[in-house]
């Protein structure tokens, strides 16, 4: 098999071209993502949760201190569902940020929200077992590929803008 992109021999049964990155079964939607530009982005996603929520009590508080109860309730809603609207994207807070997106590795269609959603919770409770093995398995993964990944049959592109 030929990358597309910069015509090298592909190693078979590959989501990526070893050689440039693309991604195989939809070459213009994006290439092989960074694993540590990936680690980046599950660092900061508590991080973006965290710090706007003291931003937005914080500016409501400055108005009123009801203003701020009002909102101390209100963001983590709101927040909870604008990250449930990002999983339906393939993405988390720091995935969009970083320009990262979760695909399906055959097919590079968005997961939906069902595989997102044992990608997110069953999937990293896995890879968070035995010291968080599954999470390096995708440093020597052809495809990168964590053990969530594999368990949700997804893989993580850089998308192409
Ligand atoms: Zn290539």
């Amino acid at each position: 098999m030929i990358c597309p992109n910069c015509q090298k021999e592909i190693t078979p049964d590959s989501f990526f071209c070893q050689w440039c990155g693309t991604f195989i079964p939809k070459t213009q939607k994006g290439r092989k993502a960074n694993i540590f530009i990936r680690w980046l982005a599950l660092v900061i996603d508590p991080l973006i949760g965290i710090g706007l929520y003291f931003l937005a009590v914080g500016i409501f508080g400055a108005i009123s201190e009801d203003m701020a109860g009002v909102m101390a309730v209100l963001f983590p809603l709101g927040y909870f569902i604008w990250f449930l609207t990002l999983l339906r994207q393939g993405m988390t807070p720091g995935k969009k940020i970083l320009g990262l997106q979760v695909v399906r590795n055959k097919s590079g269609e968005i997961p939906g929200f069902g595989k997102m959603f044992v990608r997110e919770i069953f999937g990293r409770i896995l890879s968070g077992l035995f010291f968080g093995l599954g999470y390096f398995w995708a440093l020597f993964d052809k495809n990168s590929q964590a053990w969530h990944d594999k368990l949700a049959g997804t893989v993580v592109l850089k998308v192409s803008k």
